[in-house]
Order: structure tokens, then sequence, then C-alpha cells
């Protein structure tokens, strides 16, 4: 069993919809009736009751399937989690179509935003005057796309456009085999000098990773798993029973492909790439090198 002295927590409640329709999302393709968002609002609230009376440290990472900002209780509720002195971050994934006028209610130094940029969605402008309205604020956020090789003029674009302190990741699309040539591989290294940790599926059955003993996913009902691509649960949220569970034990899956994941496997050491900004996904001292 693991002391808890700090915990990191993604929390994927039942929320599966959004106000966006992009192709290639596997997800947020419901609409959900009142009673559905409802229940989604009471999970949300029984969390973060639960992550107020902690006395351990914590970081939050929100992974939702679908858009949760364009809810007040997600907005609400991350502006309570950011004042609390033991959240040392809480952070959202997020297609950055809320108001921002609910920013200021937030505490900028433990508050992190993971924005996500799609080009079918959002006019570039619109989504660049956004971006430096989050700059001129203070707040700390990354900013991604998915790497679909028609969109990659309009996501060099942006980067040239976004100020350099600002970092912008590529997703790899991984479902269609050998997607990318050496050439769209370098092209999109430049945009992102991280891309090639994304694109290779990291061999993890057998590896240790931090998921299971430091780090957990816990989902509506409270229901504790070591991570987002692991079914077998771990215990309860709500009951405690999860805690007695958390132990260092090696990844069960052949590969994990996905940021939010493989960002714990110890043996790739990405604490060393990103420090305190892997859940938002910031490497360390981004901005400062930026800036020489
Ligand atoms: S914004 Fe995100 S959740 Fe919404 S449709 Fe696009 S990829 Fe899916
Ligand atoms: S390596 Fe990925 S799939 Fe394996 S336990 Fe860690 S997060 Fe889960």
């Amino acid at each position: 069993m693991t002391s808890l002295a700090h915990l990191t927590i993604l929390y994927r409640g039942p929320l599966s919809s959004c106000n966006y329709g992009c192709t290639y999302c596997p997800f947020a393709k419901r609409h959900e009736s009142a009673a559905e968002l409802e229940g989604d609002r009471r999970a949300l609230r029984r969390f973060v009751a639960w992550c107020t009376q902690r006395e351990h440290g914590l970081s939050i990472f929100f992974t939702p399937w679908g858009e949760a900002l364009v809810h007040a209780a997600y907005r609400d509720a991350l502006a309570t989690l950011s004042h609390l002195g033991h959240v040392r971050r809480v952070a959202i994934q997020t297609n950055l179509s809320f108001s921002l006028d609910w920013l200021p209610a937030c505490n900028l130094s433990s508050l992190a935003l993971w924005v996500t940029y799609h080009p079918t969605e959002v006019r570039s402008e619109a989504f660049l005057a956004r971006c430096r309205t989050l700059v001129d604020r203070g707040v700390r956020f990354s900013i991604g796309a998915v790497g679909v090789k028609e969109h990659l003029p309009l996501i060099e674009n942006l980067r040239n456009q976004l100020p350099p302190e600002v970092y912008l990741w590529v997703n790899a699309v991984k479902e269609l085999g050998r997607y990318y040539d050496s050439a769209d591989i370098a092209r999109i290294t430049a945009v992102d000098p991280l891309f090639g940790i994304n694109v290779t599926n990291h061999r993890s059955r057998g590896r240790a990773c931090r998921t299971g003993s430091s780090v957990i996913a816990v989902d509506g009902d409270g229901t504790v798993r070591r991570c987002h691509f692991v079914d077998e649960p771990l215990g309860n949220l709500y009951t405690g029973d999860f805690e007695s569970h958390l132990s260092a034990r090696p990844c069960p899956k052949s590969v994990c492909r996905c940021h939010t994941g493989y960002v714990h496997l110890e043996h790739l050491d990405l604490d060393t790439v990103f420090g305190d900004g892997a859940l938002e996904r910031i490497p360390a001292n981004w901005a400062a090198n930026a800036a020489k």
C-alpha cells in the first residue's frame, strides 16, 4: 500500500456530449437528457466534496468524454478546487469554446487548461483571439491538435501566430496504421518538437507505471481504476477501500498510446521533460526557453 502524501486523479464523469462535432472524435456523439446532465452534475458535486475534505495533496485532471466547460457546474468545480490549499494543480481538457468571463473566479496559480484546436469547428482567427486572452490573463495552458494531414497548414499557421511561450502539441493519428511518412514527421516535428514521443506506441506490458499507486482514474460512481485504459477496478473512492489497493504494479497492456497514460511510465522519464506540467502537457521551462 502506498502512503497518500499526494494523489493525482484523472476524473471522467458520465458526461458524453459536446458542442462540437469533429469527424475524428471517438466520443461525444450523444445528446444527453436533462436527467442525464443532472446525474453528471450530482457525480461532480460528490467528487468535489470528496476532494475538499482530503488532507493530503491532490492534483486533479478532468478528462471528459465531451466538452465540460460549457456547463456551469464544471466551471464552478474548477474554481472551487483551484482555491483549495492542498490542490497543487487542477486541469481540464477543453475546446476553449466556453465564456472566458469565468476565469477570474479561479486561483490561477493552480489552474491549467489543456486546450484543443479543432479546425473544422472554429475559425482560426477567433481561436487565436481566445488564446491571446488566456495569455493576457496569465492562464497556464497548452494547445494541441490532432495531426490530420489535411489540417497541417492550419496547425502550422496557428504555431506561427501563437506567442512562442505557448506550447503547441500535435497528437498523432494512430488508427490508420502507417499514416505518416518521414517527411510528414519532420514537418510536424517542426511544429511540435516532442511529436516523436506521441507518434510512438510505447510498449508498456510489464513496465513500471505510476498509475495504480500515486495516480488513479475515477469515474462518476467513484469507481477507481489505475488509468483510463485498464478496466480492472481498484475499489471505490467514496468507500475508501481503494487506498489499500494502491501499490506499484506493472502495466498489463501491450502498448500505451495516450499522453495521459504513457506520461506515467517510469522508464520514459517524462518527468524530466514535463516537470510539474505533465497533466496539462506543458514542457518544463518551455516559456523560459522560448524567451531566449
Ligand atoms: S471538441 Fe473534443 S470532444 Fe468535442 S467533438 Fe471535438 S474532439 Fe470530440
Ligand atoms: S502504461 Fe498506460 S495503459 Fe499501462 S497502466 Fe500505465 S497508463 Fe495504463
